[in-house]
């Protein structure tokens, strides 16, 4: 009995095989992009908390920079 899944990346259904751990891609090119998209996505996230920070800090908005004693 064949067991389908679909691939957490491109989306396309992939039979998986009998045996061993269930892959969530259908291919490792996939599974490839998809971790690249996580970490990318993640370097974004980390800069723009980097980003609103250095903004609060110029616009003082920050306690402690140019801010009200
Ligand atoms: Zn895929």
């Amino acid at each position: 009995m064949e067991r389908m899944r679909v691939c957490e990346y491109c989306e396309e259904p992939f039979t998986l095989a009998a045996t061993g751990r269930p892959p969530k891609f259908c291919s490792s090119t996939c599974r490839k992009n998809a971790w690249y998209q996580a970490r990318t996505r993640q370097e974004v996230a980390l800069a723009v908390t980097e980003e609103r920070r250095r903004i609060a800090d110029a616009l003082g908005l920050n306690s402690g920079v140019g801010g009200a004693q």
